[in-house]
């Protein structure tokens, strides 16, 4: 998944761009008063977390050559933005998050499948179920929706994206795909993690490139990390969040494994003000259940940013789903 290198010029801009940006975060968190009122009183939940988290929060990382903002142009979106486009949400009627499996999986990779589900259960708070799962056939598909690249069999995520649009269920708030074929967006690309879209409740993601979780049980580790990484990501877009540029976040673009393995497992102050507005969490009690499920992984890392978020959640009173605008 390599783009072309625009210029440098581009380039500049865009560092400056992030740089002014976190600038600009740092510096309002600096100027306002400790706050003392309830949340209900505070003057906007985008910046009651933006200023509530920073403290545990990382400015995003510089761009390095080969690196998704090395490629890719983005501005953004901020909690305003994130609102006036009516995302995707829960309703009455759709309820849950549906998993779709894509061919067979193995019994380690099936752990895997089993162990993200359970986190993003935890993560975005809401039931998951399980779609029956659906073989890969490539002579049951359209030769335009597959190639063979380095020997290695691709799917087109287009093609898959309308297989689970066509598949949504009447309580799905979205039908998200798990396989461990590769994929690819285009025949420009080499290939894609995954591909989700902003607004018609569906995503898809692959194992293909995150190790072989037979090789070792550090493989084994690193390869849930990723899927689970991966996950959270796609179902973030799929809830209509784009890709983050203010901080170091799950929800930034990834060009490489590299990148992959260097973001959090954790959403970052905007975006989890996002996503919090928009499905009503019991912050504190997410993230004792988040810090449990790292926990009980031994992932001491993650564990211990949501053992802090948890008492920072406590502190400023984030211990009811109530939000208040
Ligand atoms: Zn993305
Ligand atoms: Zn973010």
């Amino acid at each position: 998944m390599f783009g072309k290198i625009k210029n440098l010029y581009a380039l500049s801009c865009l560092i400056f761009v992030i740089i002014a940006n976190a600038l600009a975060i740092l510096a309002s968190c600096q100027s306002q008063p400790a706050p003392r009122a309830p949340l209900s009183q505070m003057p906007h939940w985008g910046d009651s977390l933006v200023w509530i988290f920073d403290a545990i929060s990382n400015p995003p990382p510089p761009v390095q050559p080969s690196d998704w903002l090395f490629y890719n142009k983005e501005e953004g979106q901020n909690f305003e933005q994130y609102i006036a486009i009516n995302p995707v949400s829960r309703s009455a009627l759709r309820k849950q998050i549906y998993i779709q499996t894509f061919g067979a999986f193995d019994s380690l990779r099936e752990v895997i499948l089993h162990k993200t589900a359970q986190y993003l259960q935890i993560f975005y708070d809401l039931p998951i179920r399980h779609s029956a799962p659906q073989i890969l056939d490539t002579n049951a598909i359209p030769t335009h929706a597959y190639r063979t690249k380095n020997e290695m069999l691709q799917i087109k995520t287009g093609y898959l994206l309308n297989r689970l649009s066509k598949a949504l269920p009447d309580s799905a708030i979205m039908l998200v795909g798990f396989t461990d074929v590769d994929l690819y967006p285009s025949e420009q690309w080499n290939y894609v993690f995954g591909q989700a879209s902003l607004y018609r409740r569906v995503g898809v993601w692959s194992l293909a490139r995150f190790g072989n979780p037979y090789e070792d049980s550090a493989t084994f580790r690193l390869c849930l990390k990723r899927t689970i990484q991966t996950a959270v990501h796609e179902v973030g877009h799929a809830f209509s969040l784009k890709h983050c540029i203010a901080y170091d976040c799950t929800m930034a673009g990834s060009n490489n494994l590299r990148e992959i393995d260097s973001r959090p497992l954790h959403f970052c102050p905007i975006c989890e003000a996002k996503i919090s507005y928009n499905l009503k969490f019991n912050l504190h009690r997410r993230y004792l259940a988040l810090a449990k499920f790292w926990k009980d992984e031994g992932f001491h890392e993650e564990a211990q940013y949501f053992t802090e978020a948890a008492k920072l959640s406590q502190q400023y009173g984030l211990t009811t789903t109530a939000l208040e605008e």
